[in-house]
């Protein structure tokens, strides 16, 4: 068990972070609304435009987070993460991986499963019999994981686990933290809820290791990122990486300062306040 836990701790994949894809600015058509969301949300046209800068800049195909287990010596490894559970996962994003042969990590806010604009348990299941990795992003998203209590922390990753189980039929392992609010606390109850590897919005390509559950990084792509710039991030490259780190780390102090007051005056620079 100890050689196992030190080959996860020397983990180490470029994972890049999405969520949905849409058409026409329609945003409201895929995952959650909000001109918030919306920053997250590709264009179609941008997100072929990005597959294929990547697929010209990379060895190999994206990985499955599994695999990464089995062979941890492969060259550069990188994988494609989409939060949210919205819709645009089975009506477009999925098909557009698979004609490059990829597939991908989707991961699913199981109280929204079958609303509108969000995947349905069918669909979830076919994204599953595809090949594509299905995880949890908690049962409501919660607005800051980190802050909730040790007991509905672990409701949340517990409650979402079975539901997907459920539906794909096989023990869901995978998740990601909801909003990017991550605690150890955050990732000792998702280990508790039977949860082996977990996605934050910590732009590193370190791996460690919490109470047995692999704590994975990801790199943000938002609607402003380029196609160079995620083509040069999946590729390995440092330049882009290290400027979303400095980015992040000045965002993680203006949290620790208060996040309502972080949360708040985001919306008010969104418009939303
Ligand atoms: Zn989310």
């Amino acid at each position: 068990m100890e050689t196992q836990s030190e080959a996860r701790e020397a983990l180490k994949v470029i994972s890049l972070m999405y969520h949905d894809v849409v058409e026409g600015g329609a945003h409201e058509q895929s995952g959650f609304g909000g001109a918030d969301a919306a920053l997250y949300k590709m264009e179609q046209g941008q997100f072929r435009k990005h597959l294929r800068a990547i697929a010209g800049a990379v060895r190999e195909s994206p990985a499955r987070v599994f695999e990464l287990q089995a062979d941890a010596r492969a060259s550069r490894p990188w994988l494609l993460t989409f939060d949210d559970g919205g819709v645009s996962a089975y009506t477009c994003i999925a098909g557009m991986l698979e004609e490059f042969g990829w597939r991908g990590h989707f991961f699913v806010t199981a109280n929204y499963v079958g609303s509108p604009s969000f995947l349905s348990g069918a669909q979830i299941k076919e994204l599953h019999r595809r090949g594509h990795v299905i995880g949890s992003h908690s049962a409501s998203h919660p607005e800051r994981m980190s802050h909730c209590s040790p007991e509905e922390m672990l409701r949340e990753w517990a409650e979402s686990v079975a539901r997907l189980s459920d539906i794909v039929g096989e023990r869901v392992r995978v998740a990601s933290v909801p909003g990017g609010f991550y605690s150890a606390r955050v990732a000792k109850a998702a280990a508790r809820a039977g949860i082996e590897m977990l996605f934050t919005s910590e732009p590193t390509s370190a791996g460690r290791s919490v109470d047995g559950c692999m704590v994975l990084g990801r790199y943000t792509i938002r609607r402003s990122t380029t196609a160079e710039a995620v083509a040069a991030i999946a590729a390995g490259r440092v330049a882009p990486r290290l400027k979303q780190l400095l980015l992040w780390n000045a965002k993680k102090v203006t949290k620790a300062l208060g996040g309502r007051y972080y949360l708040k005056a985001r919306k008010s620079l969104l418009g939303q306040g």
